[in-house]
């Protein structure tokens, strides 16, 4: 059934509340912003066509109020809330009151993301539809949880079964800890998900993450659009995303892709979302399954030539998923975020007082920053998302560290020197990823001071009026200080369009 969308509310902030409103321009909706008390100058709201304050910064009363963002829909006339990510964007309870106010949630059914919101629920829809799981008992029951460690042998890992963002995880290396970590992972679970139910894997020593991109329609059919690799994590946090993934070749994908796609149609799977597996010594398991859009799917948009966003409003309006065309070259994405890596990544706050982003072809960059940004400490911390193609991963490789060259973002700190160096790593050159990438090789990373002074001396000379805003300083390799240009480019060259039946 076709049912054309008009307004669109976008019940979130930053980068992702102005990633959907362009799509949804595209498609020529009206677009509804809300904003907290202190996002009264964010970028999302000039963006759209309307805005609605829905309450004070913190996000228990503003971004998750389920109850103001529900009335600033139905105030504005919006007929259908995108959730972005984070936020309401996971919540059952948020898409069943978008339902029953006869609004349309871009994205599953509530009654999917129940089904697969719940870790342990999906581990079993997992096993029901032959998809592996990592070896694991669902319950907390100590003597249970000592025995089933025992079999499959330390370290294992407690997760929370509402679990996200590495909350209510515990590794435990020994029996003796057991017990407390049991305990602890429960009462983070139950204070960050209101929900302290918990369960034990066996711990993988040096998996990589592997996730497939899965779309549904409302007619049953849903295509997967290949691979991300997501293993350069902190704190099981992603930093770097990429596809492909080296460590997956044709078979192996075909494998992940019909195991994302059989486990989706368990469930009736509808709107973008995404399967995330561990891949150890070719076999790869079922982590779980996200049942959102992810911070991450620029990368597969370039390689796809698709635009995922508009994919997802296409089908809440009730069309058919288009048929992907074959995929091209490489991209990977970094994660800027507003945190001190030299000092175990402490949040940062802020003014952006200079801004410069890099601008040439094949590299897109997906931000909410301008100069005058006030970075707070309300929200999650990143900041912008630079992704590179190349024709190859080597070509997407140099096309990054010449991208995070052109980053210049003064008044706080933040981890661009850091991913440059991931990327620039022998390592990281010839694909040896695992989860445990970044305290394998990167445990101590300390800033290279010329970095930063460069960007400060930018600051003070476009400030000065000694150099253009198309030109900034930056620390070469053997240290020294120059003066480097912008590509005048401003095309982002070469992507393909994914042809519409
Ligand atoms: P969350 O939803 O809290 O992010 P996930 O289940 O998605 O938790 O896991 C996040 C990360 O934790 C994974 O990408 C991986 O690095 C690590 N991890 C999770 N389960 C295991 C496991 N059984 N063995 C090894 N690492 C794991």
């Amino acid at each position: 059934m076709k049912r054309p969308l008009k307004k669109l509310l976008i019940a979130n902030r930053g980068e992702i509340a102005l990633r959907v409103i362009r799509s949804a321009r595209l498609l020529g909706l009206k677009t509804v912003a809300v904003f907290s008390e202190a996002d009264k100058a964010s970028t999302h709201v000039a963006a759209a066509d309307e805005a609605r304050l829905i309450g004070p910064a913190p996000p228990a009363e503003s971004y998750l109020n389920i109850d103001a963002v529900m009335r600033a829909a139905i105030e504005t006339g919006a007929d259908a809330i995108h959730p972005g990510y984070g936020f309401l964007s996971e919540r059952p309870a948020f898409a069943r009151a978008v339902e029953a106010a006869g609004l349309i949630f871009v994205g599953p059914s509530s009654s999917s993301m129940e089904a697969v919101g719940d870790k342990v629920a999906a581990r079993r829809l997992a096993m029901d539809a032959k998809v592996p799981v990592v070896p694991g008992i669902e319950t907390a029951d100590a003597a249970s949880v000592r025995a089933f460690a025992k079999k499959v042998g330390y370290p294992i890992l407690v997760k929370a079964s509402a679990g996200g963002g590495g909350r209510g995880m515990r590794l435990v290396e020994q029996p003796d800890a057991l017990e407390a970590a049991l305990e602890s992972a429960a009462r983070e679970a139950q204070a960050a998900f209101g929900d302290g139910r918990i369960f034990v894997e066996k711990y993988l020593a040096k998996p990589r993450h592997i996730e497939v991109q899965i779309l549904g329609d409302s007619h049953g059919k849903i295509i997967a659009l290949g691979e991300r690799e997501c293993s350069i994590q902190r704190r099981h946090q992603k930093l770097i995303e990429e596809s492909p993934s080296v460590a997956v070749d044709e078979k192996l994908r075909a494998r992940l892709c019909d195991a994302a796609v059989r486990l989706a149609g368990a469930v009736g799977y509808q709107s973008a979302g995404t399967v995330e597996f561990l891949l150890q010594d070719g076999e790869f398991y079922l982590l779980e399954v996200n049942a959102r859009l992810q911070v991450e799917h620029p990368v597969t948009e370039i390689r796809f030539g698709c635009d995922l966003v508009a994919e997802q409003l296409r089908i809440a309006a009730g069309e058919h998923v288009a048929d992907p065309v074959p995929p091209r070259g490489a991209t990977i994405e970094c994660r800027i975020t507003a945190e001190d890596a030299e000092h175990d990544f402490r949040p940062a706050i802020g003014r952006v007082s200079y801004l410069h982003l890099p601008n040439a072809p094949g590299v897109r960059v997906d931000t909410f920053l301008t100069q005058g940004t006030e970075i707070g400490a309300n929200y999650d911390s990143l900041l912008a998302k630079v992704i590179c193609y190349g024709a190859n991963r080597e070509e997407a490789r140099r096309r990054m560290l010449l991208a995070l060259d052109d980053v210049v973002i003064v008044g706080l700190h933040h981890t661009t020197a850091f991913l440059r160096e991931v990327i620039a790593s022998e390592h990281f050159e010839r694909g040896e990823l695992s989860t445990h990438f970044v305290d394998d090789h990167f445990g101590k990373w300390r800033h290279d001071a010329s970095a930063e002074k460069a960007a400060l001396i930018t600051a003070a000379l476009v400030a000065a009026g000694t150099i253009g805003k198309g030109q900034s300083m930056r620390s070469s390799s053997n240290g020294k200080i120059e003066r480097r240009d912008q590509s005048p480019w401003t095309t982002l060259g070469g992507f393909q369009l994914w042809e519409r039946r």
